[in-house]
């Protein structure tokens, strides 16, 4: 095996190669931006009611928030960010924008043709390995967050909490609820033919109990010798290292390949409030240092089974990056290793997924895409998160500004 090259998440000009001046000129005006509290209240505010008005601001949120951190509006527009992308090595995970099915079963079995339309679309495509899924796309937000109330009610493994809240329902939710394990199915089944893994969403812990067992039956009918579906593993929640473990038995026991997203979590504050107003502990870490301490020993326990499983590190911490790099390293095992790929959402963090690209690493963008007034909920959340100037934004901008120094010192 060739040794591993230095990493450095500092190295602006490999980050950025890839954007001209003038995007990167724009990237800085739209981080600067993010940076100022007063006016993303404002935006947050405003930018739904604009679009329920019908006011004419897609031009403006599609030549500044849009065009940063989503692909296109149509599958097809995101074929010249994937091109793009592919000429660095990076790769493309899918992610169909919309949020929650509101227009009912209608909704939802447009939702299964079009992720079906994706996946066929990224087996085409030389460089779009997986796509993602939202169970919430498919499926009632009630009927999951009954099935979840009736599991924490039960007793048992989690399948069987689940095969009991499945059999509790009443027969017309029964049979929704099948309509939903079909759809899940057919996209797991398509996505198996055409060699494209596919990536389930971790949501709400209000719901998540049923999205877990319908991901890990899928796993176990997917997963045989090699990795069709992930679960995702949200490790700011206090109790899913060892949910990470019990999946692992599980696939250990039943012989398939647990795919494991690793992520930190993305809903804290909905989380905590939730807990507060309905009087039940919170589910999420006393703070940060737990959610990274639970995190790096989740990908230590991922590379230490990585015969049986196969992680994704999805994350813009440069620390738990270089981490799971540093671990193959203690192992004697390669960067490119089949059961290993980094992700980070498009838009941010380049400095990470260029900089790992050009090490040999298997990398991508999490690349959403979909109607502006669909994307709002995703823009939103990166909108709010890119807001504090201690975390992300701060580092972006410092990044850009450096780059763009470089660039006009000519070095
Ligand atoms: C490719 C990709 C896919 C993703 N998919 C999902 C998904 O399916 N579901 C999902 O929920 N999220 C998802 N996320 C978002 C992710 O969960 C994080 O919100 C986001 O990436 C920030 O965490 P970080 O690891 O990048 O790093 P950091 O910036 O180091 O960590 C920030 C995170 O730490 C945690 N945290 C911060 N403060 C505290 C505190 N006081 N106490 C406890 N914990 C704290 C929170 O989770 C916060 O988001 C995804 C992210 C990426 C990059």
């Amino acid at each position: 095996m060739k040794a591993h090259p230095v990493i450095s998440f500092d190295n602006t000009e490999f980050a950025f190669e890839y954007k001209s001046n003038k995007e990167l000129k724009k990237a800085r005006f739209l981080f600067a931006s993010m940076g100022t509290p007063w006016l993303v209240k404002l935006g947050l505010n405003l930018t739904p009611w604009a679009i329920r008005s019908g006011l004419p601001v897609k031009g403006l949120i599609r030549n500044t928030i849009f065009s940063q951190f989503v692909g296109g509006e149509t599958l097809e527009e995101t074929a010249i960010v994937a091109k793009k992308l592919g000429e660095y090595n990076v790769q493309v995970i899918l992610d169909y924008g919309v949020e929650g099915g509101e227009d009912g079963e209608e909704g939802f079995k447009l939702a299964t043709t079009e992720f079906i339309r994706v996946i066929n679309y990224a087996a085409t495509q030389p460089n779009v390995p997986f796509m993602s899924i939202k169970i919430t796309g498919f499926a009632r937000f009630a009927l999951l967050e009954k099935l979840d109330a009736a599991m924490h009610a039960n007793t048992g493994t989690l399948m069987k909490k689940y095969l009991k809240a499945i059999d509790d329902l009443p027969e017309e939710e029964k049979e929704e609820w099948h309509r939903v394990r079909v759809r899940v199915m057919r996209i797991c089944e398509t996505a198996a033919a055409k060699n494209v893994g596919v990536l389930v969403d971790a949501e709400e812990t209000w719901i998540q109990d049923p999205v877990d067992a319908l991901t890990i039956l899928m796993m176990d009918t997917f997963n045989k010798g090699r990795c069709v579906v992930y679960n995702t593993i949200q490790h700011y929640r206090i109790d899913r290292l060892q949910f990470l473990k019990d999946s692992y038995a599980a696939a250990s026991e039943r012989d398939f390949i647990l795919g494991a997203k690793l992520v930190r979590g993305a809903y804290m504050e909905k989380e905590r409030r939730r807990a507060a107003e309905k009087g039940y502990p919170s589910p999420i870490q006393p703070d940060k240092e737990s959610s990274d301490r639970d995190y790096n020993e989740g990908l230590e326990f991922c590379v230490e089974h990585i015969d049986r499983i196969a992680l994704i590190v999805a994350s813009h911490n440069e620390y738990s990056n270089l981490y799971a790099t540093e671990l193959l390293k203690q192992k004697g095992l390669p960067l490119n290793h089949p059961h290993i790929h980094w992700s980070q959402l498009y838009g941010m963090s380049d400095n990470i997924t260029f900089n790992l690209a050009h090490a040999g690493c298997s990398v991508s963008k999490y690349l959403p895409f979909g109607p502006i007034k669909d994307v709002i909920p995703y823009l939103m959340r990166r909108a709010q998160e890119n807001t504090s100037v201690k975390g992300q934004t701060g580092r972006e901008l410092v990044l850009i500004k450096k780059e763009l120094e470089r660039r006009s010192a000519g070095k």
